[in-house]
């Protein structure tokens, strides 16, 4: 690891507090409220390795804001073109596109579902993918023979 600007987004399971991590003077997290130890980073953690929080070894990428809000843009954007024309539903696609590129992609767990944001290889991870999602929900059950 050797950027600093990496950071965990997590939600506690014992108390539910989502919280933003960063790790500077220590690569323990613990939560904020609850001080529970959620994971301890290894200093060449990257995200070939296994997730910190779960030992999952799967992540997806997805862009790092609210897809509500970008549906909710086209959505605004429909219902004004019906009033007025069809040029400013070109204008909230355009601004769609430029949020596409100017939002940068954050690496999600499949399991725990912990946000990782400013690691190198998160572009090279595929998107959501919903058999990949059933098989590690699957596997919290105790009954999968596979
Ligand atoms: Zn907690
Ligand atoms: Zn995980």
């Amino acid at each position: 690891m050797d950027s600093l600007d990496v950071s965990f987004g997590y939600e506690c399971d014992l108390c539910n507090t989502f919280r933003i991590y960063s790790i500077e003077s220590s690569s323990d997290i613990s939560c904020s409220k609850c001080n529970k130890l959620l994971a301890s980073i290894s200093k060449d953690y990257d995200l070939t390795k296994a997730c910190p929080f779960c030992e999952c070894t799967s992540y997806y990428k997805r862009k790092d804001f609210n897809q509500i809000l970008g549906t909710g843009i086209i959505i605004i954007g429909a219902i004004l073109s019906i009033i007025y024309n069809y040029f400013i539903l070109m204008g909230f696609v355009i601004l769609d596109i430029l949020l596409f590129y100017i939002v940068p992609n954050v690496a999600v767990c499949y399991k725990c579902s912990v946000e990782l944001r400013g690691f190198k290889e998160i572009d090279n991870l595929d998107h959501f993918d919903h058999h990949t999602a059933e098989l590690y929900q699957f596997s919290n059950n105790n009954d999968l023979t596979t």
